[in-house]
C-alpha cells in the first residue's frame, strides 16, 4: 500500500501484481486513485519493456496483444467512456429509490488529492477518509501542524459537506517502518488501527488534536476502526475530552458537536452492535474487514480468497443486525466497504435500512443510478428471497441473474 499511494498518477497508467487479492489495501487504493490494476498474475522479465493491455473487468493481462485484439479494447474503452459520459447526467441529483426514498452517497478517500474527484463525481460528502496514508507518505511520523493543514485543506474543499476522517488505521497490510512494529504471524488479528492507537497515546492525541483543530474549518466527523469493545469507545472518548479541554484552555476553535462515530468490522462490534449503538453517534460498517473475520478468510490470502464474499449468509446476517441495533438507538448507519459500491448489494442494503453508501468515486454516478433503478418494495422482495437461502454460491447466483434480467429489461 504505500508504494501505491506513492505512485505518480500522471506516470501510471496501470499496474500488475504477482501477488495480492482484491480486497488487500493496494487494490483498493488503485480503485480509489482510478488506477487499473490487476492483483495475482503471473508475469516475468520477458515481459518487460513490451505493450501491453490490463483488462481490469475480466482481470487478465494480454502482452503484445495483435491488432485485432488492440481494436476490441479500444472500442470497449470508447463504450466504456461513452456510459461514463451518459452518468454525468446524473450529477446534481439527489440519491433516492425509484420510489422516492432518499439516501446519503459518500465516497471513500486516501488523500486530499482524491477530494477533487469526490467533488467532480458529485458525491454528497466522504464517509470514509483513510488517514493512515498520510502516515505512509512519510519518512516519519507527521507532525500535529502537517496533519492540521491536511484536515483543513480536505475540510475547507468539502465546504459543508460531511467529511469522516477514520483515525490511523496501521498494522494488517499496511506496515510503517518507522513505527517500529514488530513482525506478527496474524497481523490482521494483531496490534492494528484502534489498538495501535491506544497503545500509543501520544500519537494519538496528536492526530485528534489536528482533527479537532480542523473541525473548525467543516463539516468533520471522526471515526474508530476496528472496536471491539465498548471500552475501547469509552477510553477514545475520555482521551478526546481531554484534548477538547486543553484546546479550550488555549482557546482554540474546534466543533464541540463533533460526532464520534464506530467502525462496525468485527463479529465482536456486530455482537456488541446493539450496546455500541448507545455509545456511538454513528455507525459506518466495514465490509472488508467485517467479511474476513465473520468468515475467518484472510483478505489478502489469495489461496482462501475464493471464500472471501460479502455475500455469504453470515455476512448479511451480520449487515442486517447491526442496521437494525442503529436504527432501535436513532443513529445513522452507513457501509464505507467495497461492498457499498456492488450493484447486487444494493437491495439488500435498501431493504435492511442503509442510510448512507460510502463508494470509491469512480462509482458514485453509477451507485446513483443502480440505487434509482429499485423501489424499496422490489428490494424488500429480494432481500426476502436472499435470506431465505442457505450456501453462499445460491446467493450470488440468484442476485447476479436477478439484476441481468432487470438490466435487459431496462428497469
Ligand atoms: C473495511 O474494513 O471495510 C474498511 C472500509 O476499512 P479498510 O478496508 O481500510 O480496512
Ligand atoms: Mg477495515
Amino acid at each position: 500500500p504505500s508504494e501505491t499511494v506513492q505512485m505518480d498518477k500522471s506516470r501510471v497508467l496501470a499496474f500488475v501484481t504477482r501477488k495480492g487479492s482484491s480486497n488487500s489495501h493496494t487494490a483498493i487504493l488503485a480503485r480509489t486513485m482510478n488506477i487499473p490494476a490487476l492483483i495475482n498474475i503471473e508475469y516475468d522479465d520477458s515481459m518487460d519493456g513490451k505493450m501491453a493491455i490490463v483488462d481490469g473487468k475480466s482481470g487478465s493481462l494480454i502482452v503484445e496483444p495483435d491488432a485485432d485484439t488492440l481494436k476490441k479494447y479500444q472500442d470497449q474503452k470508447d463504450e466504456e467512456l461513452h456510459q461514463r459520459a451518459m452518468l454525468k447526467e446524473l450529477k446534481g441529483k439527489t440519491t433516492e429509490t425509484k420510489s422516492g426514498h432518499k439516501i446519503h452517497l459518500y465516497a471513500n478517500i486516501g488523500s486530499t488529492g482524491d477530494v477533487a474527484s469526490v467533488l467532480a463525481n458529485d458525491a454528497e460528502g466522504i464517509g470514509l477518509f483513510r488517514s493512515e496514508f498520510i502516515y505512509l507518505e512519510k519518512e516519519n511520523y507527521p507532525t500535529e501542524e502537517e496533519q492540521f493543514e491536511v484536515y483543513k485543506r480536505a475540510a475547507v474543499i468539502c465546504k459543508n459537506k460531511v467529511l469522516t476522517i477514520r483515525t490511523l488505521d496501521i498494522g494488517g497490510d499496511k506496515d510503517i517502518p518507522y513505527m517500529g512494529l514488530t513482525k506478527e504471524s496474524n497481523p490482521f488479528l494483531g496490534y492494528r488501527a484502534i489498538r495501535f492507537c491506544l497503545g500509543r497515546i501520544d500519537v494519538f492525541t496528536t492526530q485528534l488534536r489536528a482533527i479537532l483543530r480542523a473541525s473548525a474549518y467543516g463539516n468533520i466527523r471522526i471515526m474508530l476502526p476496528l472496536i471491539t469493545g465498548v471500552s475501547e469507545v469509552r477510553s477514545v472518548r475520555t482521551i478526546l475530552q481531554n484534548v477538547m479541554r486543553e484546546l479550550d484552555s488555549k482557546e482554540i476553535p474546534y466543533d464541540k458537536d463533533i460526532l464520534l462515530g464506530v467502525m462496525i468490522e468485527t463479529p465482536a462490534a456486530c455482537m456488541l452492535a446493539d450496546i455500541l449503538a448507545k455509545e456511538a453517534d454513528f455507525f459506518s460498517i466495514g465490509t472488508n474487514d467485517l467479511t474476513q473475520y465473520t468468515i475467518a478468510v484472510d483478505r489478502g490470502n489469495e489461496n482462501v480468497a475464493y471464500l472471501y464474499s460479502a455475500f455469504h449468509p453470515a455476512v448479511l446476517r451480520s449487515v442486517k443486525r447491526i442496521i437494525e441495533c442503529a436504527k432501535r438507538e436513532n443513529i445513522e448507519v452507513g457501509m464505507c466497504g467495497e461492498a457499498a459500491g456492488n450493484p447486487a448489494m444494493i437491495p439488500l442494503l435498501l431493504a435492511f435500512g442503509l442510510d448512507e453508501f460510502s463508494v470509491t468515486a469512480s462509482k458514485v454516478l453509477e451507485t446513483r443510478k443502480n440505487i434509482a433503478s429499485w423501489t424499496m418494495k422490489e428490494a424488500a422482495a429480494v432481500t426476502d428471497t436472499v435470506m431465505g437461502m442457505s450456501p453462499e454460491k445460491e446467493v450470488s447466483a440468484y442476485l447476479s441473474d436477478y439484476i441481468a434480467t432487470k438490466m435487459s429489461n431496462g428497469k
